[in-house]
């Protein structure tokens, strides 16, 4: 089988480029600036010149009123990056006041102004884009070519969203009354609060706010704890973009000041819309914090996305998908096959493929390194959780074909995992695994392997390999999820509504779909005519 790896969500970086990343863009050491500060020593290999030790609220670059700042630390190597502000309540009101203030005139800005600024931003990204991978994999571990991948996708939502700008269109309504018109008015909701997690440090970002400053709202972000600098270093380029202060403010905090902050931008009256990326217990708490104010909330939750190989399936094109699939970005992605179901005629071909993909293909290491395909989980936690999973599954008789132990490199590392023999009473199949372990259950029937896929109450990602047509339909249209691959196992994009179903969340990001999270539509009824 062809070399079948590639990290990215992003069709615009060439496959070559990922396979063999040139040595030119490895890591060199930082500039320190006024606004900036060196990086520990051992970070200083892994850090770029974006390192922000503030946050960034109303246009100026600020610590935290107590002066409390948080560590930040590459999951790679356990070396101290650097610290942001641990900020709370009261810093996060104050966003909220900026961004409220900033959105009474941001909101009669022109379509037209918005789309150069988001133009400006994209170019900016664009020609910082090396620096902002090297940040991203220094602080989240994927490596450098995920990394870039990454910062390709978040920029490609600067870019389509400032064409996205100029196409938000209102509506003529055909009159049933000569002496009335009818309008429908499309106009920005207002200041959008957006929580964004860890695994998409960069492009969760973008998703979210390229969209809302493009329909005319304002922003405060609260980036994830573990990855607050790629949020900082988006300030920066916004700011050298020309956004006047108080439109996108950065609001960065603690784990547990984060519950504060989430807490006054669900409550307070002042902002419409909370947008947030992550798991489904912290989405609901933000659903039940934003029932007073009766906001709008969009919600991109936890997934658990069936991975289904029909006997019929083309399997080389099955293995390529699953590889790419499960195991992007260390399988910590809401789209990762979590339960891979193969149907039995083709069951133990498929096992014995994928383990040799696995074994020959991925490499663990440090995201710096060029050879390196799987970087670190993103912290102890998160290493407990993935061990407990196969340990739990092993238990209960499932066999480990490949990996299924801590990484000999140590830290953060897991073995790349192949499980077999897996049955749907193990928890690698009720929840989501998010980390490098391939649980592959065995199954019969079209309608068994339905029955397995929409049995839990997540939908987001599901996937599917099949050569025969009629069970495409059926398939496709049955599988309870808000997005379907067939015979595709990466099938992100601007252009596409991103979302799930069930408990995977509520509305849709990205593609012309995505705008629309952040207006609202005015009735206008013009009589007397
Ligand atoms: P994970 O467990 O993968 O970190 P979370 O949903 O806990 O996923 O985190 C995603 C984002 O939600 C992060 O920015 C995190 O700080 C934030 N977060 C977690 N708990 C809360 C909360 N109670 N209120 C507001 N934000 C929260």
């Amino acid at each position: 089988m062809a070399a079948t790896w590639y990290g990215l969500m992003c069709s615009r970086l060439p496959l070559a480029s990922l396979l063999h990343f040139p040595k030119s863009v490895r890591p060199v050491l930082i500039r320190v600036t006024m606004d900036r500060v060196p990086a520990a020593a051992e970070g200083v290999r892994s850090a770029s010149s974006f390192l922000h030790d503030k946050a960034y609220i109303n246009g100026k670059w600020v610590t935290a009123d107590s002066g409390a700042t948080i560590e930040v630390v590459n999951p790679s190597t356990g070396a101290v990056l650097g610290t942001v502000p641990d900020m709370g309540e009261a810093e996060a009101q104050s966003a909220v006041d900026a961004a409220y203030k900033a959105f009474q005139t941001w909101k009669d800005t022109t379509a037209k102004e918005r789309s150069a600024l988001l133009r400006k931003l994209f170019n900016l990204i664009e020609e910082n884009k090396q620096e902002l991978a090297k940040l991203l994999t220094a602080e989240m571990g994927k490596p450098l070519a995920e990394a870039l991948g990454e910062v390709n996708y978040g920029s490609s939502f600067a870019e389509w969203y400032a064409e996205e700008a100029r196409r938000v269109y209102g509506d003529v309504i055909p009159t049933p009354m000569k002496s009335r018109r009818l309008l429908a008015l499309k106009q920005p909701i207002g200041v959008a609060g957006m929580i964004t997690p860890w695994n998409f440090p960069n492009a969760m970002i973008t998703r979210k706010a390229c969209a809302a400053l493009a329909a005319g709202c304002t922003t405060v972000i609260k980036p994830a704890e573990d990855t607050p600098y790629s949020a900082l270093a988006l300030a920066e380029l916004a700011d050298k973009a020309g956004f006047p202060p108080g439109v996108v403010n950065i609001v960065t905090s603690s784990r547990t000041k984060s519950a504060e902050v989430g807490k006054v931008l669900c409550s307070s009256p002042l902002v419409a819309t909370i947008s947030f990326t992550g798991s489904t217990n912290t989405g609901k708490i933000l659903l039940k914090q934003s029932a007073d104010t009766v906001k709008r909330v969009s919600l991109e939750l936890g997934g658990n996305a069936p991975f289904i190989v029909f006997d019929s399936a083309d399997l080389d094109m099955a293995i390529t998908g699953a590889m790419a699939c499960k195991f992007r970005c260390s399988g910590q992605t809401c789209v990762c096959a979590n339960r891979i179901m193969v149907q039995e005629g083709i069951y133990d071909q498929f096992v014995d493929k994928f383990a040799k993909a696995i074994e020959k293909e991925l490499v663990v290491g440090d995201g710096f390194d060029g050879s390196t395909t799987q970087g670190p989980l993103i912290n102890k936690a998160a290493l407990t959780k993935v061990d407990e999973h196969v340990q739990d599954a092993v238990s209960k008789g499932a066999k480990v074909v490949t990996g299924g132990k801590f990484h000999e490199k140590g830290g953060n590392f897991y073995q790349p995992t192949l499980l077999r023999d897996v049955t749907t009473e193990m928890r690698c199949l009720k929840e989501e695994i998010f980390g490098p372990v391939a649980p592959v259950v065995k199954f019969k029937t079209e309608e068994e392997a339905l029955a397995v896929a929409n049995s839990v109450n997540t939908g987001l990602a599901g996937y599917f390999y099949s050569k025969d047509l009629s069970q495409i339909w059926r398939v496709a249209e049955k599988l309870e999820v808000g997005i379907v691959g067939v015979n595709e196992g990466v099938v992100s994009g601007v252009e596409i509504p991103f979302g799930g179903v069930k408990e995977s969340g509520l509305g849709r990001e990205g593609g012309k779909f995505g705008i629309d999270e952040y207006l609202e539509i005015k009735y206008v009824c013009m009589g007397g005519v």
